[in-house]
């Protein structure tokens, strides 16, 4: 077996088996498979697809790249939730801790960004001290003593993830199914979960422009759960414009503070609560998605889950300063408004552009080694539907510098539309 046979094998269309993949993916890790024929290989697979039974095999594969861990048996259900990846969607960071808080065990693995949709690792590395790169041990220790974490894919953990998630980033690979289905399954699986609920993604800020492309992502990570016994649960939301109010690394942790608060804004703060639910009734907690909503949300207007995300944060070396401004969060240098053009309603907010934006501005990456600004972002004031005056505000840049500020705006013009008439939200749940 050679690295060349196999990428011309799948060049063509056939379909490798578990031995082959595992040939290439533990090469790749041992440095024996170059990044240039594992590039080679991820666009074959890109554009050929893979079967399900490949894809399987791929996500054992990656999983078993590292630690595998089993949290199942006594000290609560152990079920997880994971988002495709979207532009200002910061719902893992409240949703753990409300979980936890709910009864569940939560050991979440998550991502960094990856194009233009943000990273919950590159959030939460946000906020001074936090550490997202766990040792293996100190990651059970952390599930046994808090119910919750925030763990990165390291050298020991899905290290198969962490190496070819950054290399499909450079390398157009991210938008195939089966490379995104083995990701996020290698990765959930390896917490050794009972279940987990995945929000797939669907239109222009996500991978999934179309819904058809968002249903088959769903149901190949539901077909691939089946096939490795674990309940995979999908639920299909929008993504044309972003979600909530900021987009960027620091100013969406502050946000998702702000839904443990009580006091987030509308959209993420239902989203929230319905994917929680949806992990209650995975767990049989519930009987009904309302049922879990009204616990979800116990746990905040009780403060409990506010106090639990402070424990979780601080046990990983992070340092939050509840009173001071922004939490102690790291402030970006210039913070400008971007106010209207015209007066009218806002039709439209491009969720790739302003994905793209604040990637430009330093919050995401083109290179696998590029350090992220963790303060760059943006902030709605206007979202779809809300009326808006000529010259009022309908957000703020936070940049690094005047000059970056201004080519932000300059961007952002193509992102904003104003409509003269009013026009309807849009819904979030599409299926
Ligand atoms: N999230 C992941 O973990 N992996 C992907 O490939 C896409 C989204």
């Amino acid at each position: 077996m050679n690295a060349y046979e196999l990428i011309r094998r799948k060049r063509d269309g056939a379909a490798l088996g578990e031995r082959d993949l595992r040939f290439l993916v533990g090469g790749y890790l041992r440095g024996e498979v170059s990044d240039y024929q594992m590039a080679a290989f991820l666009m074959a697979a890109a554009i050929r697809g893979m079967t399900l039974r490949e894809t399987v095999g791929l996500t054992r594969v990656m999983m078993e790249s590292g630690r595998v861990f089993d949290f199942r048996g006594p000290g609560g259900p152990v079920i997880d939730k994971h988002s495709t990846g979207g532009v200002g969607d910061k719902i893992s960071i409240p949703l753990v801790p409300i979980a936890v808080e709910c009864g569940l065990r939560v050991p979440m693995i998550s991502g960094r960004s990856l194009g233009a949709t943000g990273g919950t690792l590159d959030k939460l590395e946000s906020i001074p001290g936090m550490r997202t790169e766990l040792e293996p041990d100190r990651f059970v220790r952390q599930v046994i003593e808090l119910g919750g974490c925030f763990g990165a894919q390291t050298e020991t953990i899905v290290p198969a993830d962490r190496s070819l998630y950054a290399l499909r980033n450079e390398t157009a690979t991210v938008e195939s199914v089966p490379l995104i289905v083995s990701s996020i399954l290698s990765k959930k699986f390896a917490e050794g979960i009972s279940g987990v609920v995945i929000d797939v993604k669907c239109g222009v800020g996500a991978f999934m422009r179309t819904l058809r492309q968002a249903r088959e992502l769903a149901s190949a990570l539901e077909a691939a759960g089946d096939a490795m016994d674990v309940p995979v649960k999908t639920v299909i939301t929008a993504m044309d414009e972003p979600l909530g109010l900021a987009v960027g690394n620091a100013l969406e942790v502050e946000e998702a503070i702000r839904i443990l608060e009580g006091r987030g804004p509308s959209d993420t703060t239902a989203l929230t609560l319905r994917l929680t639910a949806e992990m209650l009734l995975m767990a049989e907690f519930v009987s009904n998605i309302g049922d879990g909503e009204t616990l979800a949300r116990r746990a905040v207007s009780s403060g409990r889950a506010l106090e639990r995300f402070e424990r979780i944060v601080s046990a990983q070396g992070g340092r939050l300063v509840p009173k001071a401004a922004a939490y102690g969060l790291p402030p970006a240098k210039v913070v400008r408004p971007f106010t209207a053009p015209s007066g009218g309603f806002v039709s439209r907010i491009d969720a790739r552009i302003v994905g793209e934006t604040v990637r430009e501005m330093g919050g995401g990456r083109f290179g696998k080694d590029d350090a992220i600004d963790p303060s760059a972002g943006v902030v709605f004031h206007k979202k779809r539907g809300d009326e808006v005056a000529p010259g009022e505000p309908l957000l703020e840049i936070h940049a690094s510098s005047d000059d970056a500020a201004r080519s932000a705006a300059r961007r952002l013009e193509e992102a904003v539309g104003i409509s003269a008439g009013p026009v309807p939200c849009a819904p979030l749940y599409l299926m």
